[in-house]
This record gives structure tokens, C-alpha cells and sequence, in this order.
């Protein structure tokens, strides 16, 4: 398996460390729900997680939630976006970390995101964060202002390494440095002192205060996988302030890299442009659903684009991404319990190569497509699309009932095979031809109902 390692800028062979692959996952920052430009970065490390099982190897994901230290501008200026949304709404911090922790993980299910193994929460982890902290002190990478502990970047020599920073260049450049107690203006908060009206706040040895949002990773990092890691993800706006800082504190207080691979999934543009609260096109899943485009068409619209290159989501997109993967649905589902002849081997080996080549999910997606619409119905084909489906995660094999209902899989094969034909003309808008196909159905004694989930089957009884 090859990935693509931002720090050499190269795809590298992956090696893991040990038996289990390490991975970190940034995970979200839970003060208002993910938007599906956020959500494109968790269908990125999904990805990476279903490869790296495809591959062989037995994933140890981890991956953090912050509920507090995540300030309005990524630095060390602004506000607490936990605090802010606290002030905003008039409620408890903690409230609105629970909702929308809970929300992203309804969402995550619904685009079929694998759960990570390990789930961490921040403010969980406070001692393990004052406990990095005094280690980069007593090692003198860091040193204390009225406002917090910082570090040092003068005593780090590779910092910019990932990003590739020009640091004089940008020390020398129109920075307007808002601290005036800080050393250098790329030097960054560890730890933060609270003002008395900050909600979440803590004792630590520098009076009472909250962790800065990068030694939050860090140190979660550093407690679940230990000194040296395999691989860690994250969204691209991710590279030049958060990872950067992260590598800083790692390799400062280690005196060694932790991470091997980092690897960082591109941005998602709306209309050609950036996404904005301002603008009004900041779009979650929810927002999809109002108008029509269920979770898994979001899927397939993103598995349309490699992780590293941009994705521009248009509404016209997302119907194209819709019609198509109904059509790919019935296309896969047709060759079930067929028994043609159709070629299935070269279009396995292709999918398979592309997967696990720094998961090239788009090229897989098209071999997929090529083996499926082979007119001869053959089970062989049915059964390698499952077979690559669990890198995909499109759920080519759920036939599309609501959870509980009598699904395709339980109904007599003759049945199964007209709600298919029925389903594959629908998606090809032939809609004559579905409604005749569900009048045959109730001749038959079954019922159809379209819902939200899908398409569900029930015996008229
Ligand atoms: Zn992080």
C-alpha cells in the first residue's frame, strides 16, 4: 500500500510501526454542527481506515473531539469558539459540546463512517495536557506571559518543516502581531489563564486557566499511541498552523518525530469559491436532506474526487451524484444470483491496485462501474463489488429498506429481482416502467413504499 506523505511530499510504501497501525484523526471541534466541507475530511480518513483493513493491517484509530482551547482564528488570538457559542446561545458550554458531539456522530453514521476505536474528548484529558506542558517547560522550549504559557519556537529549529514555511519571510512580512509579550509572532499558546467569565477552566500550575487546541492532539496523541505513530490526518486548513505546531511540541519534548505519515484531505469549494458563514453557504447533511440528496449520494459525490485534489460542490453536481449512484446500485444489484459470464477478474485486480495506491477511491469507483454494467448478469461480479464495497462504503449490498423492515435479502428471489428492475428504472427516470413493475408487484402480493432510507418491500398480508 502507498500513501502520500505531506511532510516528504512524496507517496511512500506503508510500514507500520507495529501490529496495530496507529492513526490520529483531528477530529471535531463541537461548538456548531459540521458543515460537508468538514464532513469530506472524516469520508477521507474513512477511507484510509477501510484501505488500511483492505490492506491487511488492523487500524488503531483514534480520534479527538475539542470542547474547549479551539480559539476563533486557529492561532492564539480570539475567543474560545466553545466560549463564544456558550455566550451567543445563553447556554452551558458543556450542553452544546454534548448536542453537537452527538449530531456528528448521527451524521458520521449516515454517510457510513466507520467509529474510530478510541474517541477522546479534551476536556477529558486535562492532566495529560498540564503534564506535556510542564515537560516542554523543564526542557525549556516554553515560557510563561500574563496571558499564558507559550511556546518557544526559537528553541525548535525544524519549525515550518511540514508546511515548508519561509519563517523569516514571514517574520519580516505585514504580520500584525497582537501580543506584545510574545517572543517571536509564530510562538504559540500551550496553555491559556482563564478570565474569570471563562466557563470551562481548570488548576494547573499557572493558576487557572484551559489548554491551547494543539496540545490537545498532542497529547491525546502521545496517551492512546504512544511515542511513534503510524499516520495522522487531518483537513488541509489543518497544515500550516495546527499540524505544524503539534510537530513542534511532539519532537520538542520527545526529542524524536511521533508521527510517520501525515496526510491531509483537500478542500471542498462551494460554487468555485471558499465556504463562509457570511456567504450563507455553509451546508450540513441536514441541509442536503431538506432538499432531496440523502447522506450516501453525499458519499458518492465525494468519493468522485481524490483526497488531495479540491472538490467543487454545486447543486447540479449533486444530482448528477445522485442519479448516478442510484444507477450504480441497480447496475451492481442486477448481477445478483446471475449466472453469466461476465469478466470479473482485471476490473478486481484494478479496483483493488487503486485502493490501496494513496486511496485512489475515484479510479476504483470507475473500474466498478465498467464491471457492473456488463450486460451478462454474473453473481461473480455481484460478489466483487460487495468485496471492494468495504473500502467504498457505499452499501452496494443493502437493497435499500428502512432498518427493520422485510428487506430485499428476506424476500422470495423473484420478488427481489422486480423491486431491482423496478428500483433501476426509477434511476433512469423511466418511470412507466417502474410504476408497471409495481402494479405487477401488488398482483403479486407485495407492496412498495418509497421513504427516506429507500425503498421498502412489505408482504400485503
Ligand atoms: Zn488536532
Amino acid at each position: 500500500m502507498t500513501l502520500y506523505n505531506t511532510l516528504t511530499r512524496r507517496k511512500e510504501t506503508f510500514a507500520p510501526i507495529a501490529a496495530a497501525a496507529g492513526l490520529y484523526a483531528c477530529g471535531p471541534t463541537v461548538y456548531s454542527p459540521a458543515h460537508i466541507g468538514n464532513m469530506r475530511s472524516y469520508l477521507f480518513t474513512d477511507w484510509l481506515r477501510r484501505a488500511l483493513i483492505f490492506g491487511g493491517y488492523t487500524p488503531k484509530h483514534v480520534m479527538n473531539i475539542t470542547d474547549v482551547g479551539h480559539l476563533t482564528d486557529d492561532g492564539d488570538a480570539g475567543e474560545d469558539k466553545l466560549q463564544k457559542a456558550a455566550r451567543e446561545k445563553k447556554l452551558d458550554p458543556w450542553a452544546i459540546a454534548a448536542s453537537v458531539t452527538a449530531r456528528f456522530f448521527a451524521d458520521a453514521d449516515a454517510l457510513n463512517i466507520q467509529r474510530p476505536e478510541v474517541v477522546c474528548k479534551a476536556t477529558d484529558h486535562i492532566p495529560q495536557m498540564i503534564a506535556f506542558v510542564e515537560g516542554l517547560l523543564e526542557k525549556g522550549h516554553g515560557y510563561e506571559t500574563s496571558d499564558g504559557i507559550y511556546f518557544d519556537i526559537a528553541t525548535f529549529p525544524g519549525y515550518g518543516k511540514l508546511s515548508r514555511l519561509d519563517l523569516d519571510a514571514q517574520v519580516a512580512g505585514a504580520r500584525v502581531e497582537v501580543n506584545p509579550e510574545k517572543r517571536n509572532p509564530f510562538d504559540f499558546a500551550l496553555w491559556k489563564k482563564a478570565p474569570r467569565e471563562h466557563i470551562m477552566q481548570w488548576d494547573s500550575p499557572w493558576g487557572k486557566g484551559y489548554p491551547g487546541w494543539h496540545i490537545e492532539c498532542s497529547a491525546m496523541g502521545l496517551q492512546y499511541l504512544g511515542e511513534r505513530f503510524d499516520i495522522h490526518t487531518g483537513g488541509i486548513d489543518h497544515l500550516p498552523v495546527h499540524h505544524e505546531n503539534e510537530i513542534a511540541q511532539d519532537e520538542a519534548l520527545l526529542g524524536h518525530p511521533m508521527v510517520n505519515t501525515w496526510m491531509h484531505g483537500e478542500f471542498l469549494l462551494i460554487d468555485g469559491g471558499k465556504m463562509s458563514k457570511s456567504l450563507g453557504n455553509l451546508y450540513t447533511l441536514g441541509d442536503l436532506e431538506e432538499r432531496g440528496y440523502p447522506p450516501m449520494a453525499y458519499r458518492y459525490f465525494c468519493a468522485g474526487a481524490h483526497y488531495r485534489s479540491k472538490l467543487n460542490f454545486t447543486w447540479d453536481g449533486m444530482d448528477a451524484a445522485k442519479t448516478a449512484y442510484n444507477r450504480l446500485l441497480a447496475a451492481v444489484r442486477a448481477h445478483r444470483g446471475g449466472t453469466g459470464n461476465a469478466s470479473v477478474e482485471p476490473y478486481a485486480a484494478q479496483m483493488r491496485d487503486a485502493v490501496l495506491d494513496d486511496l485512489n477511491i475515484p479510479k476504483a469507483v470507475g473500474a466498478l462501474w465498467t464491471m457492473a454494467r456488463q450486460p451478462e448478469r454474473t453473481q461473480a461480479v455481484y460478489d466483487a463489488a460487495l468485496a471492494i464495497d468495504r473500502v467504498l462504503g457505499l452499501r452496494l449490498d443493502d437493497a435499500g429498506p428502512a432498518a427493520g423492515q422485510s428487506g430485499p435479502d428476506t424476500l422470495p428471489e423473484g420478488i427481489r429481482a422486480l423491486v431491482d428492475a423496478r428500483q433501476a428504472a426509477k434511476a433512469n427516470r423511466d418511470y412507466p416502467e417502474a410504476d408497471r413493475i409495481r402494479g405487477e408487484l401488488k398482483g403479486l402480493g407485495y407492496e412498495l413504499t418509497d421513504t427516506k432510507e429507500g425503498v421498502v418491500c412489505k408482504k400485503i398480508s
